[in-house]
């Protein structure tokens, strides 16, 4: 396994592959792997082997794409982990960028282009983190430029951001096909994610309230049509009952347009933001 810090490497690396008609299958994380991540590697592991292409996973916490009040400094970190983790999946190339690599002048105000994704990015993650999805989109737009990928694994976990980067791959003509895997679960039902790790024993126990809400959202349509204001009239006072919870949001809405909907049947999608003392977190599904 190739470990490379460096986007000139990185880019002629792709480059000289894409030259030679090899297939390559890309899996943007921001490191601290776990399970979910992992699941995302074996599906372009296997989507590439027999085409004896290769598997590139970039680990790089974006700074762009967090705001001044969120936990980019305390964000967890251990390359050295997530390395052993790859070389374990048979991953090919690491690409592991340093900021200076990424975004040379982005402090001395010499960074000055983004994309900006204007539709779906609006609502959920977009309106409670203001700045977050431009960051995410540029950020996913210059690795694929770098990395040059045939396809590249998103996890359902972060279903608007799946959303949010098929419209950019569309609407930019990039070359690069989207793949969404499905969110991996903790046996409680806890989405895994690489922020679980802010959470204290109690925490943790009540952090399993967004699957729950998650699931008495599926049981209330399972029978039945139910009204989207009635039903998150019922969630905000389930989630209420969390003591260590807070609610940020919970929409209802098509899973591919993301409008919200009036009514919420089943197929409609769920997805909700939820404080867990100071560490939020978030989670959706299809109904
Ligand atoms: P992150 O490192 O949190 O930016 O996540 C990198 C990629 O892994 C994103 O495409 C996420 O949607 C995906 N991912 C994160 N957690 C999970 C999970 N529990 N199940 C599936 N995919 C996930």
């Amino acid at each position: 396994m190739r470990v490379i810090r460096s986007v000139a490497a990185m880019q002629q690396l792709a480059l000289s592959w894409r030259r030679r008609g090899i297939y390559v299958g890309f899996v943007p994380t921001m490191g601290y792997l776990h399970e979910g991540h992992l699941s995302l590697i074996r599906r372009a592991t296997r989507l590439v082997r027999p085409r004896k292409g290769k598997v590139v996973v970039s680990i790089y916490v974006n700074p762009t794409q967090f705001g001044p009040n969120e936990d980019f400094a305390r964000y967890p970190r251990d390359l050295n982990r997530d390395l052993r983790m790859c070389r374990a999946e048979g991953v090919d190339v690491v690409f592991a960028p340093t900021d200076r690599h990424m975004y040379p002048g982005l402090k001395e105000g010499r960074f000055s282009t983004f994309v900006v994704e204007e539709q779906l990015s609006q609502r959920m993650e977009g309106a409670s983190r203001p700045g977050h999805f431009r960051g995410v989109t540029t950020v996913v737009a210059k690795l694929f430029n770098i990395v040059q990928p045939d396809f590249a694994v998103f996890g359902a976990k972060d279903w608007q951001q799946a959303q949010v980067i098929r419209r950019m791959v569309a609407d930019l003509n990039f070359p690069v096909r989207i793949i969404v895997a499905p969110t991996v679960r903790e046996p409680d039902g806890l989405a895994m994610s690489s922020r679980n790790t802010y959470l204290g024993p109690a925490e943790r126990a009540a952090a399993t309230v967004l699957f729950r809400a998650i699931q008495r959202a599926r049981a209330a349509v399972r029978a039945r049509p139910v009204s989207a204001v009635k039903l998150k009239r019922d969630l905000e006072q389930f989630i209420r009952a969390e003591p260590l919870a807070k609610l940020d949001y919970i929409e209802f809405f098509d899973s591919t347009t993301l409008q919200p909907v009036e009514t919420v049947t089943r197929g409609t999608h769920i997805a909700l933001a939820v404080f867990i003392g100071r560490t939020r977190l978030i989670d959706n599904a299809r109904l």
